[in-house]
């Protein structure tokens, strides 16, 4: 079993300080099952790569056995796939030959440890119970390009046909720490095979190296239960721990949600057009320092910190998951310092007093308000225009009345189940009109998307100048 690691991140031979392998020695590990062997076939200033190679003893593996023989009997003790495959086995090597490099720390690269860089992973044989297919559900939603190619059973003798096993190649810039971990927790899952008893320590394992991505991840659930063997109390409780408390899931639900609002607003793309027109509005007020309030998966954001015109680019949301999912699709890491430098991003709540929300040119609360209650309309007001305060405030809603345009919304209802209103235009300027007024801001209503005749654009927006 050969898993090689390879890097192009310029002295590519730090993937030795990163490893806490020296790429100039071939190191060897005992392990209960086996021995593991390091080693770097490439250890180029451009180009390194470090293979471990894991020799599983077949003997030893009966040996060691603890949990139920399975009905393939003593033959079938002796004779499988074990040593030639990825699975468990490399997870618990992993653990024991790159245990720093898992954990993220390097005695001598700390910062390149911490860095997104340019990593590819090949595995030669994966046993992929569930096909290539699984392969992708699981990898690319993390963000890798696979690649996977069917193994024949036998080189030898091609009519015997195709074997279960890929040889695979993920790649993508990341952590190491992230590769690894990811590798850990989803080669077991792949084979779907543990080769030990599945008890507590192994969900705190999971739960541990699940921490910041599992929660979100579209197959969390089929994660969960073939990392825990399918042992329902364990898996109960991992799903439980891995949600919130009330709601089952109220983010992944909010998710959800957001999608077919998505998918219902799609064909007009109101999204795109959503945020040109806020753009527009915003450097027409010619901003500067912005801060989206609510700023949800990171859209906005993103608009706005490929245009140099705005020096300060600062996005916070009440929900971790959606700062999670901006952060991925910003990826901070992976832009110039000076772009990195103009954005920030912080979790906080839009009705409480926040001094983090003072000192921008500009707020935007794009399709936020009707997430909120109207009973703490009042106190966002006060939190946006009051100590806020920025010069120009930018708000779009939707226009309820252009639901009835919508061919896959049932009458009355709203376009996202977490909406708690939808106001028609006339619902919308007055409350703008009396908010503005009462704080000492005029206020512009614009349409965005295309304005029908009769009940106007599908989103109404409004800005704010003081
Ligand atoms: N502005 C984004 C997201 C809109 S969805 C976009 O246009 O794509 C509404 C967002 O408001 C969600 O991400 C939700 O988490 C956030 N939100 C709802 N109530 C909030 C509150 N009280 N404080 C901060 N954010 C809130």
């Amino acid at each position: 079993m050969l898993l090689s690691i390879t890097t192009a991140h310029r002295p590519a031979t730090d993937l030795g300080y990163l490893l806490m392998k020296n790429p100039a020695r071939c190191q060897s590990f005992d392990l209960a099952f086996g021995r593991a062997h390091v080693f770097y076939p490439v250890a180029e200033e451009g180009r390194c790569t470090a293979a471990l190679l894991l020799d599983l003893d077949p003997v030893g593996l009966v040996r060691g056995w603890k949990g139920p023989t399975g009905d393939s009997g003593t033959l079938g003790q002796y004779v499988n796939d074990r040593p030639y495959v990825s699975s468990s086995f490399l997870s618990v090597a992993l653990a024991r030959v790159y245990g720093s490099a898992l954990k993220g720390q390097s005695k001598e690269r700390q910062d390149l440890a911490e860095a997104a860089i340019p990593l590819e992973a090949a595995l030669s044989a994966v046993p992929c119970r569930g096909g290539d297919r699984l392969l992708m559900r699981l990898f690319e939603p993390l963000g890798y390009t696979v690649r996977a190619e069917r193994l024949p059973l036998d080189k030898r003798f091609p009519a015997w046909g195709e074997s279960p096993f890929f040889a695979v190649t993920l790649s993508a810039t990341c952590r190491l720490r992230d590769l690894l971990t990811h590798l850990y927790v989803l080669l077991p899952v792949l084979d779907d095979e543990k080769h030990y008893w599945v008890g507590e320590d192994e969900l705190e394992k999971l739960l541990a190296r699940g921490e910041g991505w599992l929660s979100a991840h579209p197959e969390r659930d089929l994660i969960v239960s073939r990392y825990l063997k399918r042992q329902r109390r364990l898996v109960r409780e991992a799903l439980e721990r891995l949600v919130a408390d009330e709601d089952p899931d109220p983010e992944a639900t909010e998710e959800v949600q957001t999608r077919q609002e998505e998918a219902l607003e799609e064909k007009i793309s109101l999204n795109e057009q959503r945020i040109g027109a806020v753009v527009a509005a915003l450097k027409q007020a010619g901003a500067r320092r912005v801060i989206d309030l609510g700023c949800g998966e990171g859209r906005l954001l993103q608009a706005l910190i490929r245009d140099r015109e705005f020096d300060r680019v600062v996005g916070t949301d009440v929900s971790w998951r959606a700062l999670e999912m901006a952060r991925r699709r910003l990826d901070p890491e992976r832009l110039p310092q000076k772009v990195k430098d103009r954005l920030d991003l912080f979790q906080g709540a839009l009705t409480y007093r926040d001094s983090r929300f003072a000192g921008f040119d500009a707020a935007c609360a794009i399709e936020v308000i009707e997430h909120l209650d109207p009973g703490r309309l009042p106190a966002f007001e006060r939190c946006v225009f009051e100590f806020a305060r920025p010069s120009t405030i930018v708000m779009t809603t939707p226009n309820t009345e252009f639901n009835v345009r919508f061919t896959g919304l049932a009458a009355g209802r709203f376009r996202h189940r977490d909406h708690r209103f939808e106001w028609t235009r006339d619902e919308f300027q007055a409350w703008a009109s009396a908010a503005g007024r009462h704080f000492g801001y005029s206020a512009r209503f614009l349409p965005v998307g295309p304005v029908d005749p009769e009940v106007g654009p599908p989103t109404q927006m409004v800005v704010f100048s003081r």
